[in-house]
């Protein structure tokens, strides 16, 4: 079975560094395609700490590039990092794939490593299966043109690689040998063209990140502007607050909040839409969502096309009321 790397997606914070979920998901991936590898692109020193987290869902050798030579720099370092780890896991036949977080920086380096392999790219995968019939690329699933069209594809030159949404797998875990392997890698002075020179944290809301969140409330034009049912519902839930372009563009929310075409692309285990009618360029930033829940009051409202669970009523009345509910249940 060939190797497959997984590049770990991470936030580097005061406390260290902490693996984000997408990395178990596309792990867990990977295991049904080869033998899931990680790569750590980060502080060497957090080495061992990220292979403890990622050893729990399978991955097997944790290739461990520091990151001491490539911060402060834009993603092209990174692209040429991921691309002599591969050389590296190409030594011992690998790798079979590589699978990225399908964020704007990940699909940049998806991109980027495509051109340097000169390999077939594939991004914003919802699924990623073995190859069936004697084939070597594994097959991907896509949902395309505002989610209109669900696509099937295979990258039929060079590694696949294949850029995978946040949620869209359970993560499963599975013993992995975590062994660390120290890759030290060569940046060119190209890549090392554009550098950063000045980033402030956006400030923290305490709620999970829009893309990554397992469940997400989303609140539109019919909440008036009052987001508090929606922000309640979310806090209640554990969940991230989203918006429609109506409410961002009525300034309730900001743009960093919009779901849809010109906004983020979700694809959480539960979305529930409050006062949002689902226009085709809302859906098209939610439709892949598990499971689809809308309360809005006009039972024609198209949104409840596309609902797993409907309630015909006022926002205003039915988040409350379903806040007080999972409060109790919780106790
Ligand atoms: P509306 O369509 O006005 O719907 C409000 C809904 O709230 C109605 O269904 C109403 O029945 C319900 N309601 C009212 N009061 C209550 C209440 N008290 N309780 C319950 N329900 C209530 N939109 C996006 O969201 N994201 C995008 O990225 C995006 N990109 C776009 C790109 C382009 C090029 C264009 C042309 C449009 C884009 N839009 C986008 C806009 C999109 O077409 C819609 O206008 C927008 O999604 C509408 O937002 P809404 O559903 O909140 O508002």
């Amino acid at each position: 079975m060939s190797e497959i790397l997984v590049l770990v997606d991470h936030a580097e914070g005061p406390e260290g560094v902490s693996v984000k979920k997408p990395t178990y998901e596309m792990l867990t991936l990977a295991a049904r395609l080869g033998e899931p590898s990680a790569v750590f692109i980060g502080p060497k020193d957090q080495g061992s700490e990220v292979a403890a987290a990622v050893k729990k869902y399978g991955a097997g050798t944790v290739y461990v590039v520091d990151d001491e030579d490539l911060k402060g720099y834009l993603v092209a370092p990174k692209a040429e990092a991921l691309q002599q780890v591969m050389e590296k896991s190409g030594q011992n036949g690998g790798p079979g794939a590589v699978l990225i977080t399908s964020s704007a920086e990940g699909k940049e380096i998806a991109g980027r490593l495509a051109i340097k392999t000169e390999s077939g790219l594939i991004t914003d995968a919802v699924d990623v299966e073995a190859a069936s019939g004697g084939g070597d690329s594994p097959a991907t699933t896509q949902s395309v043109f505002a989610g209109n069209y669900t696509v099937k594809a295979k990258v039929t030159k060079g590694t696949p690689i294949i850029t995978v949404k946040p949620n869209s797998t359970a993560p499963v875990e599975s013993d992995g040998a975590g062994t660390v392997e120290e890759v030290s890698v060569t940046v060119s002075d190209a890549a090392k063209g554009a550098k950063i020179y000045k980033a402030e944290p956006r400030q923290a809301t305490g709620r999970p990140e829009l893309t990554e969140a397992a469940i997400i409330v989303s609140g539109g034009r019919g909440t008036g502007g009052k987001f508090e049912p929606v922000e309640d519902l979310a806090d209640a839930l554990g969940a991230a607050v989203g918006a429609s372009r109506a409410a961002v563009d009525s300034g309730w929310k900001p743009h960093s909040y919009q779901i849809g075409q010109t906004g983020k692309t979700v694809s959480p285990q539960l979305y529930i839409a409050a006062g949002i009618s689902g226009a085709i360029q809302h859906r098209a930033g939610m439709q892949t969502s598990k499971t689809i829940v809308a309360v809005n009051k006009d039972q024609e409202a198209p949104i409840f096309e596309l609902v797993d669970f409907g309630v015909v009523g006022d926002l205003h009345t039915v988040l409350p009321a379903l806040t007080e509910e999972v409060k109790q249940r919780k106790q």
